[in-house]
């Protein structure tokens, strides 16, 4: 009841947006260059409706215009109704552009279950006493694959061997400002290899001994305090990691850093432990003490004009938007305010709050 009134409200808020982006012909009016990059989509047969839900979005606030390819990647075979329906609805999206580059990939069973190293006995007692502890996810198995596979896994498949860059998209987001910029062209100009629109805390039963693990990786490697970029993330009074992360169903970044040679080794050191299964680690705060371990700060971008909502959260950039060609931006804090909130939707702004501020006390320090 909640989901349906709040997609009526989402349908209201983005119905103005779709209308300029069919008068665009891709490339050439977006300037000509593109970043050698991909639209990744992790998704179940099943999540169908909900990709639909997010590429009317995509499409029409971004994609439409620039046409950088979709990967849509699965740990079992896609379907023909999937693959055909977002093909349609791409095509459809551009008034008919027949051949959108779609492309759909299955995942080597090796990145999607148990290393050997796990002890599958120990980890299915440890999921039953972590969902009665109330850890969200913590008994659906294919939960701790999926974040493993995401934090470890995702950059090397084959269909992503020729990019340097990745968008990540989710089911069921919806996309609230037109974008009159290339984000990939700017990380990559800028010397960003990672970007963010959401900041959220953990949920910190879910984590409880990545902060041992994060010293153990700094003592093996002789760093002897949390970098600078880690320190966006720690705790200075408990000398640990403090929860706060990268909401990950959003993210652009570099698969050049992903793939590289000390990513790779940070990502060894933490599944080492078997705590992808034996706790729930996310690929959020997973791929955020990464950033805050192996990046330099100014490699780390807020996309603070990216305005976003996926399930019950929203980012509602306070930012100007350019206006005129693009059409104003369907966020408004404002509306937000009065109507989201009283349905329990938990507003930018109210939840994001100290986070935020966090970051900005940090950004101002270091970047
Ligand atoms: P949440 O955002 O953390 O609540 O988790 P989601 O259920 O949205 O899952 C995150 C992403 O992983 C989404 O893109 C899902 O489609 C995808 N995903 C989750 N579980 C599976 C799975 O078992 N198989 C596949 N192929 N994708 C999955
Ligand atoms: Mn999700």
């Amino acid at each position: 009841n909640l989901y349906r009134h709040l997609e009526r409200k989402y349908q209201l808020l983005s119905s103005p947006l779709p209308a300029f982006a069919y008068e665009y012909g891709g490339v050439e009016a977006a300037g000509g260059e593109r970043a050698n990059a991909a639209i990744v989509v992790l998704a179940r047969n099943s999540d169908v409706d909900d990709v639909v839900h997010t590429l009317r979005t995509f499409e029409s606030t971004f994609n439409a215009r620039y046409r950088y390819p979709y990967v849509f990647l699965n740990d079992k075979p896609w379907t023909y109704e999937f693959r055909s329906r977002i093909t349609d609805f791409i095509s459809r999206k551009r008034g008919g552009d027949n051949k959108p580059d779609v492309r759909f990939g299955q995942i080597p069973a090796a990145h999607w279950s148990y290393p050997s190293h796990v002890n599958q006995t120990k980890a299915h007692q440890c999921m039953q006493a972590m969902k009665k502890a109330g850890v969200p996810y913590a008994a659906v198995e294919s939960y701790h694959h999926m974040c493993r596979f995401q934090s470890g896994f995702f950059y090397k498949h084959e269909l992503l061997r020729e990019f340097e860059w990745y968008w990540r998209l989710e089911p069921d987001v919806d996309y609230l400002c037109p974008l009159h910029y290339d984000p990939f062209q700017y990380m990559a100009t800028h010397g960003k290899r990672y970007g963010f629109n959401i900041l959220a805390p953990e949920f910190m039963a879910t984590i409880p001994s990545l902060t041992s693990t994060l010293k153990s990786y700094m003592s093996t490697h002789h760093i002897t305090s949390p970098p600078p970029t880690l320190q966006l993330m720690w705790n200075t009074t408990t000398d640990s990691y403090n929860g706060l992360h990268f909401w990950s169903n959003f993210e652009i970044g570099s698969l050049t850093w992903l793939r590289s040679s000390e990513y790779q080794r940070f990502f060894n050191h933490l599944d080492a432990t078997g705590n992808f299964y034996y706790e729930r680690w996310g690929d959020a705060p997973i791929h955020s003490v990464a950033a805050g371990m192996l990046l330099k700060p100014d490699e780390i971008h807020y996309f603070e004009e990216i305005g976003y909502r996926h399930g019950d959260r929203v980012h509602c950039p306070q930012v100007k938007q350019v206006e005129g060609v693009y059409g104003p931006c369907g966020c408004d804090l404002d509306r937000l305010k009065t109507t989201w909130v009283k349905w329990g939707v938990w507003a930018y702004k109210d939840h994001w709050g100290r986070e935020l501020e966090r970051w900005r006390e940090w950004a101002a320090k270091w970047q």
